[in-house]
């Protein structure tokens, strides 16, 4: 169940929607049409056995009343014969004619005496000679005769062969009486079958409805097949008829080896008489007319269920469209970095979906402008970092700057120097293999100091920076030794390097620095050393002290002069 009801919550919801209409929409009709088939069914039913029933009823009465009236006139004809016979007016035989065309309904007359001899013989308006008419001695031995005559009373036949035609009859039997009520004989009047027939034949319905009739012992009187009516079938082993022996009245089911087929039959008796009527149908025909009715209602259940499935398809279509448009249109957002907006809903749409589009569209818009924020702000963010960073790379060159400078000359410094030097021992440049260390020293510097002021001394010691500057050639690196010391290392081979020192040294000396009003001379010793570049690298404190070394000595040999001490 819980497997289901998943299964069922994971199906898009027009499908879901259509389901549901379509069980909503089956159950109540098919149970409804199930009830209405049913009880259609029982209606049509009912409706016939009445039908059938009223029909074996309604053809009692006119073959009761026709009987009756037989008997009516037949009492009356014995009536008449007896006051004739009486007053010898006119003979029997003349009377029974005049009564045979008065009762046409009789199909034959005979009167017989108490022994059983023919009096009288009459048939259809005919007057028999009893000389010249054969057999009618058979009458004597004629049931419904010996019954009147033993009885007294008035008696009826079954259907049964007429003794003199052998033709299907039926006779009834009238006891005749003298003037003081004694019996003399038996009147006997053959009942037109014919006309017992035609009042049947009148009963015809639907398809193979028909009605039939049979006698008290159950043998066919009127049939619609004409060689049941002449071999007076016998059908009083069928149960419908057994019933009617009964003088029952009902409906029934039976199978009719005439129409071959299953019957409904309505069936009543004739009361007084006996009679049996019955009213088949062909089962199958009721069924028809059933069927006839279910068909209608299945078209209209059909047509139901047909409207029901297009409403909820259309009503799926209605909710769904626009949201799977929301949907599409929302993942094509996504993809696209939110970029543009949810399409209008048509205003047809379901107002919830409506608002949800309105809901959403707002989201967006919301979403969107934070983002332009978000981007705006990086951006300023960027800036700024970017101007930070620059910043700080200037205040950190300004740094290295005066790291590796010595700030009132604007030379390198003694350990940015050092760590060049030995950069520059490590690797040949060009086609030289020398490098020559020079250690410069003021002479007397001190005395500068003394005699100008301390800001002299400043001056002179830039001077001596900007000269030992020109003096540089590629590759090469002066720095501030410290207090009036300056160094430099040169690329270069030593006859150039003494070469160059000498010059630094003549330009220094041939050059009187103007300070206030005055004119500054100063002199300077350098000391000299120069070395071949080994593999193996130089050693920079070495260097330098050799410089230092050389320099000394020019301090000691008298100041203002070069020494160099490298051989
Ligand atoms: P010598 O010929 O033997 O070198 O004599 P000197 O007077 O130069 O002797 P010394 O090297 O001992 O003296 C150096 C002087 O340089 C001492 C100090 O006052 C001065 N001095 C050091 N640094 C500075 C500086 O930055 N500015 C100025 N004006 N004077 C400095
Ligand atoms: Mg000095």
């Amino acid at each position: 169940m819980k497997i289901m009801l998943d299964r069922l919550r994971a199906q898009p919801v027009s499908r879901i929607l259509l389901l549901v209409t379509v069980v909503v929409a089956v159950l109540p009709i098919s149970v409804l049409g199930y009830y209405i088939y049913h009880s259609a069914w029982q209606n049509s039913w009912r409706e016939i056995r009445e039908k059938h029933q009223l029909r074996a009823e309604n053809l009692a009465v006119p073959l009761s009343t026709y009987v009756n009236d037989q008997r009516s006139m037949l009492a009356m004809t014995a009536h008449m014969v007896t006051l004739m016979k009486h007053r010898a007016e006119v003979g029997s035989p003349r009377l029974l004619e005049q009564g045979i065309i008065t009762m046409q309904r009789f199909k034959s007359l005979i009167q017989l005496d108490m022994k059983g001899h023919v009096i009288a013989y009459a048939e259809g308006s005919h007057i028999h000679n009893l000389e010249n008419t054969p057999g009618l001695e058979k009458f004597a031995n004629e049931q419904c005769y010996l019954r009147t005559r033993d009885s007294g009373e008035w008696s009826l036949s079954g259907v049964k062969r007429n003794p003199l035609t052998g033709e299907p009859t039926i006779f009834m039997g009238q006891p005749v009486l003298d003037v003081q009520g004694k019996m003399i004989g038996v009147l006997l009047g053959e009942l037109q079958i014919d006309y017992i027939e035609a009042i049947r034949a009148r009963v015809r319905f639907g398809k193979k409805g028909h009605s039939a009739i049979v006698d008290q012992t159950g043998h066919v009187i009127a049939h619609p097949n004409p060689q049941w009516m002449k071999e007076i079938r016998d059908l009083s082993s069928w149960p419908i008829v057994k019933d009617m022996m009964a003088g029952k009245t009902g409906v029934t089911k039976f199978y009719s080896p005439f129409i071959k087929a299953d019957m409904v039959a309505g069936y009543a008796s004739v009361p007084g008489i006996g009679w049996g009527i019955m009213v088949p149908q062909p089962e199958s025909e009721v069924a028809a007319q059933v069927n006839e009715l279910m068909r209608s209602h299945l078209i209209w259940a059909s047509i139901g269920l047909l409207l029901a499935i297009t409403l909820a398809g259309l009503l799926a279509r209605w909710i769904t469209r626009p949201l799977d448009r929301l949907a599409s249109a929302g993942r094509q957002l996504i993809q696209d970095g939110s970029v543009g907006n949810l399409p209008e809903i048509r205003s047809n749409s379901p107002k919830e979906i409506r608002e949800l589009n309105t809901v959403l569209r707002s989201l967006i818009a919301g979403l969107q402008r934070s983002r332009e924020e978000v981007r705006e702000l990086n951006s300023s963010l960027q800036e700024r970092v970017d101007e930070a960073t620059h910043q700080l790379r200037q205040s950190n060159e300004k740094l290295e700057l005066l790291a590796r400078r010595d700030s009132l000359t604007e030379l390198a410094n003694r350990r940015y120097f050092e760590n060049s030097l030995s950069q520059a021992l490590s690797r040949r440049s060009g086609d030289i293999d020398q490098v020559c260390v020079m250690l410069v020293d003021i002479d007397h510097f001190k005395q500068i100091n003394d005699a100008y002021g301390h800001a002299a001394g400043d001056t002179v010691l830039s001077h001596i920076a900007r000269v030992l500057e020109r003096g540089m050639r590629s590759g090469d690196l002066v720095a501030r030794y410290g207090g009036d010391e300056f160094v430099a290392y040169m690329r270069c081979s030593n006859e150039v390097g003494m070469q160059r020192a000498r010059e630094i040294r003549e330009s220094i000396d041939s050059y009187a620095i103007p300070y206030n009003g005055k004119n500054i001379h100063i002199t300077v010793s350098i000391g000299l050393y120069c070395q071949v570049l080994t593999p193996g690298g130089l050693d920079v404190n070495k260097l330098l002290a050799n410089a230092d070394d050389a320099m000394y000595r020019a301090k000691k040999q008298g100041r203002n002069r070069v020494v160099d001490i490298t051989h």
